[in-house]
């Protein structure tokens, strides 16, 4: 076995013996250095989204912030406490450290053409609540999505793209499927949203992990879209 794969499998055996074992408010590193990444991190779901709903305000009014990039770094080696996760899509136009203002080790970021949450971006928001404490999960769609074109294209058509594309295409239909039916003036503008919200819903109920740790009051998830022209991010 290849020495990455070792250290792989235990790095694996590790989190499944110790970092899921822990309790949903167990912090990942220690208060003193949580404040020498940066802010303290914010101790409600509600004060997770304002911040970032701030950064976003600062980023639309290109008064950015949080720029110094080499600050904390010495710290970050020694462990991460992001805040906030973000479901968003690969689109090189949606950068989400960018959109709400926001250093490195801040936002635990789940990337996928359409934005929606599959099984191994599900593992990765458990991972994010149980292990590294985040307070608030963002499921951002946005203006102008290829993936969700391509849906809807396919829908019309009848047709799928090559390749490995359906998966993205099957994974967004519901949403499509959702909203044709009130007939939409803006049918790519409605299933963007449709299917930011039906996500937003999956991280909220699927258990145990997001489902318990919102009943708990711990986590909130939401849904939103970014506006590609403005730079404005429009929660649902
Ligand atoms: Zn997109």
């Amino acid at each position: 076995m290849c020495r990455n794969c070792t250290t792989k499998t235990v790095n694996r055996r590790a989190l499944m013996a110790g970092g899921l074992a822990l309790s949903l408010t167990a912090p990942f590193v220690s208060r003193a250095l949580a404040e020498d990444i940066g802010a303290a991190a914010p101790v409600s779901p509600q004060e997770a989204l304002q911040r970032l709903m701030d950064g976003n305000a600062r980023y639309v009014a290109n008064a950015a912030i949080d720029t110094d990039h080499s600050a904390a770094r010495a710290s970050r080696a020694q462990g991460q406490q992001p805040f906030a996760a973000v479901v968003s899509c690969s689109d090189s136009r949606v950068a989400p450290e960018l959109i709400f203002d926001q250093g490195p080790g801040a936002l635990f970021v789940v990337r996928v053409a359409g934005n929606f949450i599959n099984e191994e971006g599900l593992a990765s928001l458990e991972y994010g609540v149980a292990v590294l404490g985040i307070k608030t999960i963002v499921v951002l769609g946005h203006t102008a999505c290829g993936a969700i074109g391509a849906t809807i294209s396919s829908i019309a058509d009848n047709t799928l793209p090559p390749g490995h594309l359906p998966s993205l295409v099957n994974a967004i239909r519901p949403a499509v499927y959702d909203v044709m039916a009130s007939k939409p003036t803006d049918l790519l503008a409605a299933a963007t949203a449709q299917n930011a919200r039906l996500n937003a819903e999956r991280a909220q109920s699927e258990g145990p992990i997001l489902s318990e740790a919102h009943a708990a009051g711990k986590l909130s998830s939401v849904a939103g879209i970014y506006e590609i022209a403005t730079g404005k991010v429009v929660l649902l």
